[in-house]
């Protein structure tokens, strides 16, 4: 029989936890496979580790990995994926958002062996802040038209894969992780299902609008060096411009003479060009400091505590 592992990270979710767990063991009841709870505890502040202990006392299919602090939710995926063991691995939230109904439908069409990984993503941004759905169009557009890497507008982390896809994810053990790119870089045939949005269970949701735009741009420069390009680019249209001016000057200058003027406007280019340079070095920066932060080598997260099995396991 199959063995399928749901990975399940939790972060200050006390409330959503006996909710998900209801929902989850219907679910699995409609299944024909083995199942594995995998929880990963990204560094709580609440009751999160001790509900969770009270449920793994009484099912034995559940396992967990509790982090020292909050690591973020792409260090808690990449936990939980290095942690299961099953032929198939699961990445579902625990607040309900991604409906556990789908997973019947995702192990059929996994079993066909026509896919590798059934994904989803949202329908519509029904629902969500108007400026937020605007920058989130706005971001797919800029990071699918400066990444080779395919990048899924609407996208979620939910999804069904095969063991030999979670080992090659596992393989891409990079420090900035943006899973979203991460899953469609390693390849694989990939069936994507639609759905609408679904309001959070319990709780709150643990992003804002800086996260997502530090999220964002963590995407593209994880994903593209096109802004590098960009900058260079920009240096080389400004040098023509300025080749360009000195000469009308000089030929200006020999026809009409030198009177002194234009001193508003020299400032105005002046503060331009600076601006310009500031922000592409600014942009170099943050591809410095990513590579900054790969090279130290840091590891992705810290483990605090694990379910008896997992540490046998390791
Ligand atoms: N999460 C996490 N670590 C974090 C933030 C979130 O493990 O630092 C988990 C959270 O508990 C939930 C999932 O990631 O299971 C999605 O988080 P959330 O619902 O806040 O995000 P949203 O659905 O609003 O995108
Ligand atoms: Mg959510």
């Amino acid at each position: 029989m199959d063995r399928i592992s749901i990975v399940v990270p939790c972060f200050n979710e006390e409330e959503s936890i006996p909710l998900f767990y209801k929902k989850i063991k219907e679910i699995m009841e409609g299944i024909n496979a083995e199942f594995e709870l995998m929880f990963v505890d990204d560094g709580s502040s609440d009751k999160t580790l001790d509900v969770i202990k009270e449920y793994q006392k009484k099912d034995e299919i559940i396992k967990f990995i509790s982090f020292s602090r909050n690591f973020g939710k792409e260090a808690a995926m990449y936990a939980g994926l290095k942690e299961s063991t099953g032929d198939y691995v699961a990445i579902m939230d625990v607040d309900l958002q991604d409906p556990p109904e789908l997973l019947k439908e995702m192990y059929e069409t996994l079993l066909t062996k026509e896919y590798d990984c059934v994904a989803t993503k949202r329908k519509t941004r029904k629902g969500e802040p108007i400026i937020r759905s605007m920058f989130a169009r706005l971001f797919y557009k800029i990071i699918n038209g400066m990444s080779k890497t395919e990048i899924v507008s609407g996208a979620r982390d939910y999804r069904l894969m095969t063991r030999q896809m979670v080992d090659s994810i596992l393989e891409l053990a990079e420090y900035n992780r943006f899973s979203k790119g991460i899953f469609s870089w390693v390849g694989f045939k990939t069936k994507w299902i639609a759905y609408d949005n679904i309001k959070r269970a319990k709780g709150k949701s643990k992003w804002n609008f800086w996260k997502l735009f530090v999220y964002s741009i963590n995407g593209i420069t994880a994903f593209s060096t096109v802004p590098l390009v960009l900058s260079a680019l920009m240096g080389i249209l400004f040098c023509l411009l300025a080749f360009i001016m000195i000469i009308f000057i000089i030929i200006k200058t020999c026809i009409y003479g030198d009177p002194v003027s234009g001193w508003p406007s020299t400032i105005c280019v002046i503060l331009f060009v600076s601006g310009v340079q500031l922000f592409f070095l600014g942009v170099i920066g943050q591809y410095i400091s990513k590579a900054y932060l790969e090279i130290k080598n840091r590891p992705i997260y810290i483990v605090k505590e694990k379910s008896k099995k997992q540490e046998n396991k390791s």
